[in-house]
């Protein structure tokens, strides 16, 4: 048999799902060890992989783009919480009724979440712009 030789041309041809640059990780449910892997050329994976730390079974997760589209940050003053709350706040208003009468009740609801979230290590999530 003859290994079957492709170009980078002839490899997108093929349309893997799974490309180069991407990477996936394999989760062990027993022992609940990861591994990450890159995928150095486009092509298929196993969906399991015998585990390294209990000989068990680790299974393949989706594989992702390694380009973060949005990304978690800690809000430096509350201020900068505010701000989050107001988007928050043009997000839902359009749900409620009398909206002109409770908005300040209801920005006041999401400011007490929001700072509670944040005292407990909450992170908040953006996009990249
Ligand atoms: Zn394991």
């Amino acid at each position: 048999m003859k290994l079957e030789m492709l170009s980078k041309e002839e490899v997108e041809e093929r349309k893997y799902e799974e490309k180069a640059g991407m990477i996936n990780i394999y989760a062990c449910p027993a022992c609940r060890k990861i591994v990450v892997y890159v995928y150095a050329d486009s092509g298929t994976t196993p969906i399991s992989i015998t585990c390294d730390g209990c000989g068990g079974e680790s299974f393949s997760q989706i594989a992702v783009t390694r380009q973060p589209s949005r990304y978690w940050y800690r809000p430096k003053s509350l201020k900068e919480l505010e701000a989050i709350v107001d988007e928050a706040f043009e997000a839902v208003k359009d749900d409620y009724e009398n909206i002109e009468e409770k908005g300040a009740e209801i920005k006041a609801i999401i400011l007490h979440n929001f700072i509670e979230h944040f005292n407990s290590g909450g992170l908040f999530s953006k996009g990249i712009a």
